[in-house]
């Protein structure tokens, strides 16, 4: 992925917005990696929890296009691991919020089987995509 990085961006609305909504500071991060080699479904992720803060620590609005946003569970695990105290969760959340104010969404729930729907409780589906939502 090719981007053109600037002072501008780093410094700019959206890693405001984001640290605003996240009350995360971004540049507490060091890029240890800690977060990534612990996370249980990184498997599926199209790039690392540690990816997805790299980003928005440099202002790259592309990171609400990564589907990792979307499918990270908050679980915590990350949290738990990650020696600088990130809670990464709720950077995700933010990301998510961020993309749902753009009318933004990476879960269509008219796509989802009607059986599934049947099946699943109402609150993992709403969970799914606004994990801290209340
Ligand atoms: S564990 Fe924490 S400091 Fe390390 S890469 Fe992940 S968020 Fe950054
Ligand atoms: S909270 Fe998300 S990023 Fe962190 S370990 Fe769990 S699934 Fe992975």
């Amino acid at each position: 992925m090719r981007t053109q990085l600037s002072i501008d961006k780093v410094r700019g609305p959206f890693v405001t917005n984001v640290e605003e909504i996240s009350g995360q500071d971004l540049l507490d991060c060091n890029q240890c990696g800690k977060c990534s080699a612990g996370c249980p479904i990184v498997g599926v992720m199209d790039i690392l929890p540690s990816q997805v803060i790299r980003m928005a620590q440099l202002g790259m609005e592309e990171v609400l296009e990564s589907n990792t946003v979307w499918i990270c569970a908050s679980c915590l695990t990350c949290v738990t691991r990650c020696p600088k105290g990130v809670d990464l969760p709720r950077l995700m959340e933010a990301l998510r919020q961020i993309s749902l104010r753009e009318g933004v969404s990476k879960l269509d729930l008219d796509a989802l089987p009607p059986d599934l729907v049947k099946a699943v409780p109402q609150l993992a589906i709403v969970g799914g995509f606004r994990k801290y939502i209340k």
